[in-house]
């Protein structure tokens, strides 16, 4: 039985930690599926990469307002599916290859097949119709989640997508329709929207992106509303295959009809596949393997980072978290901690939006005291350019300190505005200094940022 210095489950995140530093170490990677894992196959990256060739789609819709007639003439699916892949298919080969085949992996040996715990830091590898087991002084899992699969009666039988598969239609469907109200479903319903397609979403809540602060998921519910067949408090009884299409049948007998059905309602943890009880790791009721603040498992020896262990499930966090425990491997006499302090994420829909820090509805639970302020796009400069109507920046402040506890901006480019919100945050920057140490371009979009500052009731900017 082979026995290692380190094994690591998973080619996402888990495949930057290998690096040069670790060339006196005997170890191995395990991958079950493509290298490179999510973030670059069937995440993040081609979801972006839809979302920009949608935003492109949709400008019509917008520019008619402006003074300009513009017409959408044609999707060609076919050349944006395959202009997407043949960019990142290539970068996944490349990835395995290079683990596979060059001269700076000697070290390292590829399994690439599904590795399940069989016994403590004891992993079984099924390699087609053979298994192999190894050992390992150390582990990490970074072997990340996958889409939850709800039960629907008939659901099997009709064939349905997850974010895993859609992408890779060879037709659009005219009609599509999506169960869940996450930002999965929320980006998905743009892309497919922009390109032409009835979109109907149905969610179980009465709002969606029900995590968002409440100002944000209201407004962006209220715009989704009126460019999708939005179906709120709704739950999906069953399916089943008619001559046009898929059938969804509602609560209180409501059908909705579509050609194609995408299950978007969330995503769990591999930690049930990977078995990882059988090596002593402890899980959450969620599945995320527990770790502490050095992302070590309950078991020494044995890390977890990114969807495995991380409630956020966010791409930045497990390449933080795999930067940490590549550290506290290779100097495990000054191991550092995870920072999860301000933690943002954003959903590339339309509008789209960006968030770091509590909502309001967290603050008013944690008893906080807080103040907050709010700027709209149409209040600015930049967006009396774009005829913005809907979008806002919402901030919490600390009253006393003017420290911000909280930030949310539904609008355009939502995601690149929050990033000196997020510095502020991380570095501890005070809302008067903020606003008023520095120069803000004008007239550009960053003075919706500096105008919620100002308009905060904190110490220095009540104005
Ligand atoms: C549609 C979509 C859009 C997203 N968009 C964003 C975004 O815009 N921004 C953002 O920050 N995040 C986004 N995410 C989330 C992001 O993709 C994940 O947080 C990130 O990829 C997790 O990385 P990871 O390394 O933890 O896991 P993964 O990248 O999932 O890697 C896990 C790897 O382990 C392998 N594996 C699993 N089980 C086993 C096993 N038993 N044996 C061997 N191998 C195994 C898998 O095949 C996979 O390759 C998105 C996710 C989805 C689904």
């Amino acid at each position: 039985m082979p026995h290692y210095d380190l094994v690591i489950v998973g080619t996402g995140s888990g495949n930057s930690i290998l690096d040069p530093r670790f060339a006196d170490w005997k170890t191995a990677i395990v991958e079950k599926g493509v290298f490179g894992g999510t973030c670059l196959n069937v995440g993040c990256i081609p979801t972006k990469m839809f979302v920009h060739t949608a935003d492109l789609a949709a400008t019509p819709s917008v520019s008619s307002r402006l003074g300009v007639d513009e017409e959408l003439v044609n999707v060609r699916w076919r050349d944006v599916r395959d202009r997407i892949f043949g960019r990142i298919d290539p970068i996944a080969l490349g990835g395995r290859e290079y683990r596979l085949n060059h001269e700076d992996n000697a070290n390292v040996t590829v399994y690439e097949g599904e590795g399940r715990f069989t016994g403590h830091k004891e992993l079984t590898v099924t390699l087609g119709d053979r298994t192999e087991t190894v050992t390992a002084d150390r582990f990490v899992l970074a072997a990340g989640g996958r889409p939850v699969i709800p039960d629907i009666e008939g659901l099997d039988e009709v064939g349905y997508h997850t974010s895993e598969t859609v992408m890779r239609l060879d037709e659009l469907p005219a009609r599509l329709v999506i169960v869940g109200s996450g930002f999965i479903a929320a980006e998905f319903a743009h892309v497919f929207a922009s390109f032409g397609v009835a979109v109907t979403v149905i969610a179980r809540s009465g709002a969606l992106l029900r995590s968002e602060d409440e100002d944000i998921s209201a407004r962006f519910t209220e715009q989704a509303s009126r460019r999708f067949d939005v179906r709120l408090d709704r739950k999906t009884r069953r399916v089943r295959r008619t001559g046009s299409g898929i059938e969804l049948e509602l609560d209180g007998g409501e059908v909705v009809e579509a050609d194609e059905l995408l299950i978007a309602v969330g995503r769990r943890p591999n930690s049930d596949l990977l078995d990882v009880a059988a090596t002593g790791v402890t899980t959450m009721d969620s599945g995320h393997v527990k770790v502490d603040a050095y992302q070590q498992t309950s078991v020494e020896g044995v890390y977890a980072l990114g969807d495995m262990s991380s409630p956020y499930e966010l791409k930045h966090v497990a390449n933080h978290e795999g930067r940490v425990v590549q550290h506290n491997l290779l100097h495990p006499d000054e191991r550092i901690q995870a920072d999860h302090r301000f933690v943002p994420h954003a959903v590339f829909s339309s509008p789209q939006i960006a968030s770091v820090g509590l909502t309001e509805q967290q603050a008013r639970q944690r008893g906080l005291k807080y103040v907050t302020s709010k700027q709209d796009y149409a209040g600015i400069a930049y967006g009396w350019a774009m005829e913005d109507t809907s979008g806002f920046v919402k901030l919490l402040a600390d009253p006393d300190t003017g420290q911000l506890l909280g930030a949310h901006v539904i609008g355009p480019q939502a995601p690149t505005l929050i990033q000196p919100l997020i510095q502020a945050m991380s570095f501890g920057l005070d809302a008067h200094s903020m606003a008023r140490g520095q120069y803000w371009i004008h007239p550009a979009m960053p003075e919706l940022v500096e105008n919620a500052l100002l308009n905060l009731d904190v110490p220095g900017t009540a104005r």
